[in-house]
């Protein structure tokens, strides 16, 4: 079943006399239980690719059928519901609050959800627990090194069982070691049937994916792009 299907996608920015084609006429379809590699230098259009996938921004033009629903004539707080739903979003700096715990920020997709308490202590201990931490789940992310920061960050993506896992540089801020650690976890997930795209500058990263995909210059390219 295919659970991205994004045709013709167009997206410009307008800086002063020139026009920048972030994406153009970008085409792509991932099917379900796939592992995507998004790769791609600096500047080539992988942000605004992941704000597209990920519902956070609108394109110019073209069509985005997301789990078989059509999201590119979504009003804004639609387009926010489909968001909290249907996608996980893992970031390279981890995105973590501060003040809370590892729980306590896994909880925080299920209190947008109005999941009662017990229920969401419960989910996130479970979620937690599938990336190999719940015995870190009263720390508070200082306490925490890089690597097991981005578990939590990921039990976080996964607890509300969405369709998808956006990851944009999830490995970015991590030593190789952590790096091969958060790959091997991810590699897992996605055998469990999770639906997983990443995106990297990284082409040693974007290898571990069953498929790779290049941008360049807003342009996409099936397998690995030849700069
Ligand atoms: P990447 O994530 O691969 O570094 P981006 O998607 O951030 O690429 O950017 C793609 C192109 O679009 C770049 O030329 C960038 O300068 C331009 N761009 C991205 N966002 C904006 C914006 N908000 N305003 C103007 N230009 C932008
Ligand atoms: P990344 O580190 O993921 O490649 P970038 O540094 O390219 O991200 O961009 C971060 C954000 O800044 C993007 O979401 C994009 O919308 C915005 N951006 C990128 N380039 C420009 C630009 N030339 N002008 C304004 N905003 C930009």
């Amino acid at each position: 079943e295919t659970m991205i299907s994004l045709k013709k996608i167009e997206k410009t920015y307008k800086m002063g006399q020139n026009t920048v084609h972030a994406l153009d006429h970008v085409s792509l379809s991932i099917e379900e239980g796939d592992f995507v590699s998004i790769v791609g230098p600096s500047g080539s259009g992988k942000s605004t690719l992941m704000n597209t996938m990920g519902c956070l921004d609108h394109p110019d033009s073209g069509e985005y059928v997301l789990g078989g629903s059509h999201v590119d004539s979504l009003k804004d707080w639609q387009l926010a519901d489909i968001r909290n739903q249907k996608i996980g979003f893992i970031f390279q700096n981890f995105n973590l609050l501060g003040k809370l715990t590892a729980l306590e920020n896994v909880e925080l997709p299920l209190i947008y959800r109005g999941t009662k308490a017990k229920e969401r202590r419960e989910q996130a201990m479970a979620s937690l627990a599938q990336v190999g931490i719940e015995e870190r789940a009263e720390h508070l992310p200082n306490q925490l090194s890089g690597g097991q920061q981005q578990r939590v960050a990921i039990a976080r993506a996964l607890v509300g069982q969405p369709s998808i896992l956006l990851a944009d540089e999830p490995t970015g801020a991590l030593d190789s070691r952590t790096s091969e650690e958060i790959m091997d976890l991810l590699i897992a997930l996605n055998k469990e049937g999770r639906t997983i795209i990443l995106i990297t500058h990284d082409l040693h990263v974007a290898r571990k994916a069953k498929r790779t995909v290049s941008i360049s210059d807003g342009k996409l390219y099936e397998g690995e792009h030849v700069l």
